[in-house]
């Protein structure tokens, strides 16, 4: 049922799901007025994450339907509030998952705030005002601009969304595990999809020594050609996983299923970390042999700081490192999120948004 909130009197056309089935349709809803902490953005383009289909489909059972998903926002700003001096009309924009965090906690005051514990995201998320955030499968977004960041004026704006939650969410852990700084380390990726292909991206542009890990023969060429790893690992191939035990000094897990964990820890040196920022809706075993027998530890991450976010931008921008995306229209979103479920993407679908609504004018 649509919300009645005050202040929401803006009309928005957008795509929300309205049950589990997987399936998205046209939906229009409300905004809030831009209030005066507030940006409005018209978006361009918003990129299609995997975790917008474990929303539709309620993967997690935590979907308040209907859902607009949508989490890497990318778009022109068209208004701003009297209290925003960082943002002007014409900005180049992107809104990332937050949509509001308690300002006041040890993480948000200590620029953590993606670990405060009353974050609301940017969709399926309950605002300071009581209502609902509906995401960026829609024509415009009201966005507190604390949750704001610039996007460089180099970067082209299809292939810079998905920097908004994949790239942020691979770019943190390499960052907190200091791989910003120091070269030449032994980086394992396993999954290449959305998170992992910018993963591949961000460790050549560090200096290191990149093998991804993949169930997909069919990723090798490309991964190798394309992204510029070095090493391609078939993880179902155990005689290919023997025999690259103990060479890896950090390993990012992207995975969106649940898998075995036990022969990835193998592959990491004595002392190595296994990060995981895949999120499989079931929970994944963890052996201690392998953990004990190697002095490993496994650690997880939830995307990056607004601050972070825009560094991580910055620096996109100085590298010139952009997502490889398949951008799509608005009336393909099903056929997209169908095929992102199915692994058939490379590697990131993109709507573009205001190209629908520019050819219905
Ligand atoms: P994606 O594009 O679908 O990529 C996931 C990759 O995982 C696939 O390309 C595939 O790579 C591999 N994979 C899929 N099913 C598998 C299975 N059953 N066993 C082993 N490997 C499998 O998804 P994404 O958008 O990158 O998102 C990945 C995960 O990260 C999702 O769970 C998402 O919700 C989560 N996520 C977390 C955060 C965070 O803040 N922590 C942020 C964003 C997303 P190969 O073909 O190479 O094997
Ligand atoms: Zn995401």
């Amino acid at each position: 049922m649509a919300q009645t909130t005050p202040n929401h009197t803006q009309t928005v056309h957008g795509w929300a799901a309205h049950d589990p089935s997987g399936n998205i349709t046209p939906y229009t809803f409300k905004r809030r007025e831009n209030g005066v902490n507030d940006v409005t953005i018209k978006i361009l383009y918003c990129g299609i994450c995997h975790t917008d289909i474990h929303h539709v489909k309620d993967d997690w059972g935590i979907t308040m339907y209907p859902v607009v998903p949508g989490h890497e926002i990318v778009g022109v700003v068209t208004k701003v509030g009297s209290n925003v001096t960082g943002f002007k009309v014409g900005d180049r924009a992107g809104v990332g998952c937050m949509a509001a965090t308690c300002l006041d906690c040890e993480y948000c005051r200590d620029g953590q705030e993606n670990y405060c514990d009353q974050v609301q995201f940017v969709y399926n998320g309950i605002f300071w005002d009581g209502s609902i955030t509906y995401g960026g499968y829609s024509e415009f977004l009201v966005a507190d601009h604390r949750y704001v960041v610039h996007v460089p004026e180099n970067l082209p704006m299809d292939a810079a969304a998905p920097l908004l939650c994949a790239g942020i969410t691979v770019f943190t852990p390499l960052k907190d595990h200091n791989l910003l700084e120091c070269k030449g380390k032994r980086i394992g990726v396993v999954g290449l999809g959305g998170l992992g292909h910018i993963a591949v991206k961000f460790g050549k542009a560090f200096g290191h020594h990149v093998s991804v890990i993949s169930t997909s023969a069919s990723k090798e060429k490309e991964a190798k050609e394309r992204l510029g790893a070095d090493d391609f690992i078939l993880s179902t191939n155990e005689e290919q996983m023997q025999s690259k035990k103990r060479s890896l000094d950090f390993i990012l897990d992207t995975v969106s299923a649940k898998h075995s964990l036990g022969p990835i820890l193998d592959l990491l040196k004595v002392k190595g970390t296994l990060a995981i920022v895949g999120a499989p809706d079931k929970p994944m075993e963890l052996p201690s042999f392998p953990l004990i027998f190697g002095k490993r530890a496994v650690t997880g991450s939830i995307i990056g700081s607004i601050k972070e976010t825009q560094e991580m931008m910055d620096l996109c921008g100085e590298h010139n490192i952009t997502c490889d995306v398949e951008v799509v229209g608005t009336d393909e979103i099903n056929h997209a999120l169908r095929r992102l479920a199915n692994n058939d993407v490379k590697y990131r679908f993109v709507i573009d948004i205001a190209g629908s609504f520019s050819s219905k004018a």
